[in-house]
């Protein structure tokens, strides 16, 4: 029984394959400088449980629940800090801030085609038990641009926290003072030391993996 709607796919330029390598490749080499100055420094390690906490943070990637995964948050650490509050584009303009002139996004992972449903899940599971191996071709996570942080971001009309309004209706220039509430870090848990830990010291084994393309 074939329920799945078939999605017509774009054929995949070289150029297109190239730039998603490279990006991958970028992501991975940040991740690994990171997870290093992470794991020599413990200031640095405490530095981005405050990021998680602030940002958001949850235990599983594929859970619908409201924030990042710690992958993800680990991502965006290693590209641009401090890190308060994170969202894309359309997030901003809902919360009434614009993203600044010439500030570049952040990339996070994303999965690959859509998330397996439980049913897949168990069916793959009784077939690797059965002898079958699913073929694990190609990558399975891409880098996907899109993110900014607060302090990217300027109000589009009068900041409800400070008062501060843009000169003009394209003006993407006039920020919040330093000391506006709107930068302020939020109060969340901290992920697990344990955790953080294990997941920065996979990052560094994880940099021989990607070979297969
Ligand atoms: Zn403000």
């Amino acid at each position: 029984m074939v329920t799945a709607k078939k999605r017509k796919r774009r054929p995949v330029t070289q150029a297109q394959k190239d730039r998603s390598a490279a990006s991958r490749t970028g992501a991975r080499e940040a991740l690994h400088a990171y997870a290093v100055l992470c794991l020599t420094n413990p200031a640095e390690l405490e530095h981005f449980r405050d990021i998680a906490a602030s940002i958001g943070w949850k235990l599983d990637p594929a859970s619908d629940e409201p924030g990042y995964s710690l992958q993800n948050a680990l991502l965006l650490a290693a590209q641009r800090r401090p890190l308060t509050h994170c969202g894309g584009f359309d997030y901003w303009l809902s919360q009434g801030r614009a993203v600044a002139e010439g500030e570049k996004s952040l990339g996070t992972w994303r999965h690959v085609g859509r998330k397996k449903t439980d049913e897949e899940k168990a069916k793959e599971k009784e077939q690797a038990e059965d002898g079958w191996q699913s073929s694990k071709r190609g990558p399975r996570y891409y880098v996907k641009k899109g993110t900014f942080d607060v302090a990217q971001t300027v109000p589009r009309a009068r900041c409800p926290y400070c008062g501060t309004a843009p000169a003009g209706e394209d003006d993407r220039t006039t920020q919040c003072p330093p000391d506006c509430a709107v930068f302020a870090p939020r109060a969340g848990s901290k992920p697990p030391r344990v955790i953080v830990v294990e997941l920065m010291q996979a990052q560094l084994l994880e940099s021989d993996e990607d070979g297969e393309e």
